[in-house]
C-alpha cells in the first residue's frame, strides 16, 4: 500500500497497541492511513477590496463505524499533519464513547483575530463550498473546534444548505439552539470533563473544597470548565488565557473572572490576584491540572516541573507522547482527551439524533443522556484497565482499536 499519507503521529501512538493486540501490518495500515484528505486554497475577499488566498483542510480518517465526525478549526498554525493527527483521535474518541460514527477534523490556517466578522463569514462559507461534495449527514459532520463557534457553524449551514437547495440541519453540529443546535451544545464539553473528574475526585478521595484546580485556556472549553468546576465548590486557583494568567492560591471566584475578561478583554488586573505566565500555570503546586489549550503543552522540556497529581486533558493531545511517559514515570495520574474531551462530541451526537428525528430535548435530558455516555465509556475503560494491566491512554486506545477493527473485520476490509 503506499504509505505517503500515513499518520506519522498516530504510527508512534499505536506502537504500544500494536505490541498489546499483536496487529499485523493490514490493520496497522487502516488504523494510520487516513481514508480521505482534502487539501485547498480558496480567495476570499477582504474588507478592503482586496482578495486573499486561505488554505483548508478536512482529513476523513476512517469510516468504518459511521459517517466521520469531527470539527474544524481556525489558527495560524494549523497543517496538515496536526489535521491528521486529530482526525485519527477523533476515530479513537467516537469509538470510545460508542457512538455511530468515524473520525474527522477540519481547519483553516488563518489568525482570525486579524480579521473583520464580514470577512470570518466569507472565509467559513469559502470553506463549505470547497467540501461540500464531501460532506453531509451520513457522510461527514463538521462541527466547532478551536476558535470556531455556533455563529460559524450556522454561516457553514446556510452555505452548505444553498447549495443544495434544502434543509439538512444534521448535516453540521454545534448551531445555535433556533437552527436546530441542541441544548447544552456549548458547554457540553466542559460539564463532560467535570463528570469524568468528579468520578476521578471520588476514587482518589478529594474533596471539591479543598481539591486544587489550575486551568489554561480560557477559550470556551476552559472557561466553562473553570466555571462549572468553581460553581461544584473546586478551588480554581489559576487561569489563563493566549496572553497571559492570573493567580490566587484561595481561589479565584469565576464568575467575576468571566465579567472581568468581558469588560476588558483580557485576564490581567483582575482584583485580588497575581499574574501568572501560561508556562508557569504548567508547574504551578495544584492538585488538578487541566490543559484546554492547544496541543503539545507539556513536552520533554517541562514534564519533569509538573506539580500536579492529576491532569485531566481538555485540550486535544496536549501532552506529547514522550511527556506522557515521563509523566507516567512520575506518578502523575493522566486522564486522556479521547475520554476527558468527548462529551462535546456526545453531545453533538445527540443533536444529529434530534435533528434527524425532528425531536428536541430539555436541557435536563440532554445532560441526563450525556452523563450516562461518560459514565459507560469509563465503565468500560476501567475494565481493559484491569483486563490488559495498562495505563489509561493505552487502554483506551485499545479499547477503541478493537472496535473500529471490527468494524473493518465486518465490512470485509481486513481478514
Ligand atoms: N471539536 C470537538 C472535539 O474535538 C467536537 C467535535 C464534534 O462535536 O464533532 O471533540
Amino acid at each position: 500500500m503506499e504509505k505517503d499519507n500515513v499518520c506519522i503521529n498516530c504510527y508512534n501512538q499505536i506502537d504500544k497497541v500494536a505490541k498489546v493486540l499483536k496487529l499485523g501490518q493490514a490493520e496497522l495500515d487502516i488504523l494510520t492511513i487516513p481514508k480521505r484528505i482534502l487539501t485547498f486554497s480558496f480567495p476570499v475577499k477582504l474588507d478592503s477590496g482586496d482578495i486573499r488566498y486561505f488554505t483548508g483542510y478536512r482529513v476523513q480518517f476512517n469510516d468504518a463505524r459511521g459517517p466521520t465526525k469531527g470539527g474544524i478549526r481556525f489558527h495560524p498554525e494549523v497543517n496538515l499533519e496536526e489535521i491528521k493527527t486529530l482526525a485519527f483521535l477523533m476515530t479513537l474518541k467516537c469509538a470510545v464513547a460508542n457512538l455511530p460514527y468515524g473520525g474527522a477534523k477540519g481547519g483553516i490556517m488563518i489568525e482570525p483575530k486579524q480579521f473583520s466578522e464580514e470577512e470570518l463569514e466569507r472565509v467559513s462559507r469559502g470553506y463549505i463550498r470547497e467540501i461540500n461534495g464531501f460532506i453531509g449527514h451520513d457522510v461527514d459532520i463538521p462541527a466547532p473546534d478551536v476558535n470556531t463557534d455556533s455563529k460559524i457553524m450556522a454561516w457553514m449551514l446556510d452555505e452548505y444548505e444553498k447549495l443544495k437547495g434544502r434543509h439538512s440541519p444534521a448535516t453540521i453540529t454545534g448551531k445555535p439552539i433556533a437552527l436546530g443546535g441542541s441544548k447544552a451544545r456549548d458547554f457540553s464539553t466542559s460539564i463532560g470533563g467535570a463528570y469524568v473528574l468528579q468520578e476521578l475526585t471520588e476514587t482518589f478521595d478529594m474533596k471539591p473544597k479543598k481539591t486544587s484546580v489550575a486551568v489554561q485556556g480560557f477559550g470556551n472549553v476552559g472557561m466553562n470548565i473553570a466555571r462549572i468546576l468553581h460553581e461544584w465548590g473546586y478551588k480554581v486557583i489559576a487561569v489563563s488565557d493566549s496572553k497571559s494568567g492570573i493567580y490566587n492560591k484561595n481561589g479565584l471566584n469565576i464568575k467575576d473572572v468571566i465579567s472581568h475578561k468581558q469588560k476588558t478583554g483580557q485576564l490581567s488586573k483582575f482584583k485580588n490576584s497575581g499574574e501568572i505566565s501560561n508556562e508557569e500555570l504548567l508547574e504551578l503546586k495544584t492538585e488538578v491540572l487541566v490543559p484546554a489549550a492547544l496541543e503539545d503543552q507539556i513536552t520533554k522540556k517541562n514534564a519533569g516541573s509538573v506539580k500536579a497529581k492529576l491532569i485531566l486533558e481538555m485540550a486535544n493531545r496536549p501532552i506529547t507522547p514522550e511527556a506522557d511517559d515521563a509523566l507516567l514515570e512520575k506518578g502523575v495520574f493522566v486522564m486522556p482527551d479521547i475520554l476527558a474531551n468527548a462529551g462535546g462530541v456526545v453531545v453533538s451526537y445527540f443533536e444529529w439524533v434530534q435533528n434527524s428525528q425532528n425531536f428536541y430535548w430539555s436541557e435536563k435530558e440532554v445532560l441526563e443522556k450525556l452523563k450516562t455516555y461518560m459514565a459507560n465509556a469509563a465503565k468500560e475503560l476501567s475494565k481493559v484497565c484491569t483486563d490488559f494491566k495498562c495505563d489509561m491512554r493505552a487502554s483506551l486506545y485499545i479499547n477503541a482499536v478493537k472496535k473500529i477493527l471490527e468494524a473493518e473485520r465486518l465490512r470485509g476490509n481486513l481478514r
